[in-house]
């Protein structure tokens, strides 16, 4: 077997049934996704438009793969007809915009929405108050072809695990405030994507739903 295969078969073992794992493949060949997806796994995340749309041509077509990465508006059309689900939505508009490309190749595309908890600056991601904002439009009601599945969120880079703690926390405290408002009714509004390599296991304690894996299952990127 090769190490790809037994990091992310080991991996599986190790989290908890009801934890979704996207194997985030940015930088990696589709050789090195290929040894992933013989194991049995389908849902993969990338960063890049162009890197996913280059991959995604020479993969098989029941991969779902997730867009993990700050996402430019005039690159959404590119990736809308790979796509199973945006987990990088950071404004109203990119969300309309994401709507329209949707529309276009007739499908409904699955959103997160991601926020801002770290205390790093360059992190991209709504507040509180925007998503409100948005929720309350008139706009909103009319977006037919995407669903909003949940929140998602990178903690702080840092070896302070009780910070890390807390922004997941912050994390969990958006989603159920959400879920409370506005989507109670709404079985689908249930993700919240948070944890990576460094901090997946404090991110599961905290009622992380999606993981978001590069290096335990790939290697150290370049
Ligand atoms: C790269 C990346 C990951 C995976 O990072 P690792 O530390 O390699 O697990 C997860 N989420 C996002 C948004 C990323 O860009």
């Amino acid at each position: 077997m090769t190490d790809i295969a037994s990091n992310i078969i080991s991996l599986k073992k190790e989290i908890p049934a009801n934890v979704k794992l996207v194997a985030v493949s940015k930088t990696k060949t589709t050789d090195d996704i290929l040894k992933a997806y013989n194991t049995g796994h389908r849902i993969f995340g990338e960063n890049r438009v162009k890197e996913l749309t280059e991959k995604g041509e020479f993969l098989p077509t029941d991969i779902e793969w997730h867009f993990v990465g700050h996402l430019q508006s005039n690159k959404v059309k590119h990736i809308a007809p790979l796509i199973t689900m945006i987990q990088s939505v950071d404004t109203f508009r990119l969300l309309r915009i994401i709507n329209k490309e949707a529309s276009q190749v007739n499908k409904i595309l699955d959103c997160l929405l991601q926020f801002h908890i770290a205390r790093e600056e360059t992190k991209f991601g709504f507040s509180m108050d925007e998503v409100k904002e948005m929720m309350g439009s008139e706009e909103f009601r009319l977006l037919d072809n995407i669903r909003l599945c949940g929140v998602m969120g990178m903690a702080t880079f840092t070896d302070n695990h009780e910070q890390v703690r807390e922004e997941f926390r912050c994390l969990y405290g958006y989603f159920n405030e959400l879920k409370n408002k506005y989507f109670h009714d709404q079985s689908s509004f249930s993700e919240i994507s948070m944890g990576m390599s460094g901090d997946y296991r404090i991110a599961i304690e905290e009622r992380s739903t999606m993981i978001r894996i590069g290096s335990i299952i790939f290697g150290e990127r370049m």
